[in-house]
């Protein structure tokens, strides 16, 4: 297994994205550059994902709150989109949003592969939803 992305460090993979075995990760680490987790592809390690719904959604940025990864894109203050590369699958955002139905529901990251967003959004919330 690789990791496509050369310009990022995917945890557990050498300088040329090659994954290591468990023998050669190191024990322990130190963080020394503040906000160096910009760099750091936690997406990878998802089993499942949030899709929105943008027509549903009341822009109350609970979602962003709750986010642990900052995988909520926030634009001028709304609500604009998750960052599929910072998203771990947490599930905390759907948690947060208060709309009836959810404007933010998980689906599994095998029937979200190949998808675009648009694909996405209409496998989670259907077409009459959008
Ligand atoms: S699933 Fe977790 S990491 Fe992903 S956007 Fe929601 S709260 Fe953030
Ligand atoms: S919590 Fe739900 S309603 Fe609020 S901004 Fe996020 S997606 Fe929209």
């Amino acid at each position: 297994m690789t990791n496509n992305k050369k310009n990022f460090i995917t945890p557990g993979c050498d300088k040329d994205g090659n994954l290591l075995g468990w023998r050669s990760v190191e024990i322990g680490a130190m963080v020394i550059d503040a906000g160096n987790s910009r760099l750091y592809e936690t997406g990878s390690w998802r089993s499942e994902q949030p899709v929105w719904n943008a027509n549903t959604c009341i822009d109350c940025m609970m979602c962003w709150l709750g986010c642990p990864d900052t995988a909520i894109i926030a634009k001028e203050g709304h609500m604009a989109g998750i960052d599929y590369f910072k998203c771990k699958g947490c599930e905390i955002c759907v948690e947060q949003c208060p709309t009836k139905p959810n404007s933010l529901v998980m689906i599994l990251e095998e029937n979200a592969k190949d998808l675009s967003l648009e694909e996405k959004t209409e496998f989670a919330f259907g077409k009459e939803q959008k």
